[in-house]
């Protein structure tokens, strides 16, 4: 059997903008900053290695993902560039990292003896991890820093190419939080140069701070969320250097049209009833793609011969129905996520729609959904 795709429901992800926001990204930092594009999660629902290469192509030249299964399937891909996985990786998958040359994070000295009980081959390249105020992971004070790194120095097997930190309120308008977590960090950075350990890459920065902050970055930023063109709040959007460009459509087709008089329910729980003649079309996609339920219960509306029009009834595991203005052919092609004519229904709408952050939307639109890429 081929893996073509036989369903009329796809992603189009548009790499000349992923491009876009790199290169824009890239420009307000010095040469010898380097952008690391964050890849984890199938980069953010869009697809990890295609949009690693298009990453690539416009300067990025480090790549970060959350699982060390992560970053294997950038290497089988054929991408060669650094890799940093974010999570914590067990010790003893150490070696598989070691011989793949990706680094990890690690933040505990017992990691370290663990792990160097088998990274005795191929050198093992990490990233000490400082929590200034995430209390996600990392190391907090002074004194286990300072151990931390002694420990590294006695492990000829482990080298610490880099040191960073995490922002919890990067994307936010107040910013004296952000200021204490950066003058901590600071601090840290000064505290490991003064031991002589400064490693070569320090970094803090994610999309919100890549681009509210390019000053307090060091020489990497995390790029991550806004490398897909999406704003990582709502809120910053009118305050970023640049305008974005999303990256991520959703399409699908018409695979019915009828019209019902008035009294027609429709859907389970027969929740959304008729009150003229109307026509009702149906779309193949549903919650097993990855279009939740609460699309119908916050008065989705979906694009569908330049209109938009509402999602009636409740949204079932493999289809849904939407209300047309008038009769379209089937095959009629419906944007969930994107453009038609003068109408657009962006990420950052969805996202409010269902009450939620951009990062949620394309990361939940499952895999059963193949993503194209113009
Ligand atoms: N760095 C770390 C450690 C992360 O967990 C993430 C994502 O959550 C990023 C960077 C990228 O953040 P953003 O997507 O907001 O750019």
């Amino acid at each position: 059997f081929s893996s073509e795709s036989y369903r009329d429901t796809w992603v189009e992800i548009n790499t000349e903008n992923i491009k876009y926001n790199i290169r824009e990204v890239r420009k307000l930092h010095a040469e010898d900053v380097a952008v690391m594009a964050v890849v984890k999660a199938d980069g953010y629902g869009h697809g990890a290695a295609a949009t690693a290469v298009a990453a690539a192509e416009a300067g990025a030249s480090y790549f970060g993902v959350a699982l060390l299964e992560e970053a294997l399937e950038l290497r089988e891909a054929g991408i060669d560039l650094p890799i940093l996985v974010l999570g914590r990786t067990r010790p003893q998958d150490a070696p598989v990292a070691a011989r793949h040359d990706i680094r990890l994070t690690v933040f505990q000295e017992e990691w370290l003896k663990e792990a160097s009980r088998y990274t005795a081959g191929d050198p093992l390249l990490i990233h000490m991890k400082v929590d200034t105020g995430m209390g996600r992971l990392g190391l907090i004070n002074d004194e286990e820093i300072i151990s931390f790194l002694n420990a590294v120095t006695r492990i000829p097997s482990i080298e610490m190419e880099g040191m960073y930190t995490h922002f919890a309120t990067a994307d936010e308008l107040e910013t004296t939080y952000f200021e204490q977590q950066y003058a901590r960090f600071s601090r840290v950075v000064a505290l490991v140069q003064q031991m002589g350990n400064a490693p070569q890459l320090i970094h803090c920065g994610n999309s919100a701070a890549a681009m509210r902050f390019p000053e307090r970055c060091f020489n990497m930023v995390r790029f991550g969320i806004s490398m897909y063109g999406l704003t990582p709040a709502a809120d910053i959007t009118g305050h970023l250097p640049f305008t974005l460009k999303e990256a991520f459509t959703l399409h699908s087709r018409l695979t019915q049209v009828k019209e019902v008089p008035p009294g027609t329910s429709i859907s389970y729980g027969a929740t959304y009833t008729s009150t003229g003649n109307e026509w009702i079309g149906t779309v193949p996609i549903g919650y097993a793609d990855g279009w939740l339920r609460a699309h119908a219960d916050n008065q989705g509306e979906v694009l569908a011969g330049g209109y938009r029009v509402p999602i009636v009834g409740r949204i079932c595991m493999d289809q849904m129905m939407v209300r047309l203005p008038h009769e379209f052919p089937v095959d009629t092609a419906v944007t969930l996520i994107g453009s038609q004519k003068e109408e657009t229904i962006s990420v950052t709408e969805v996202a409010s729609r269902l009450g939620t952050i951009t990062y949620e939307v394309p990361c939940t639109i499952s895999k059963r959904v193949p993503r194209v890429y113009t």
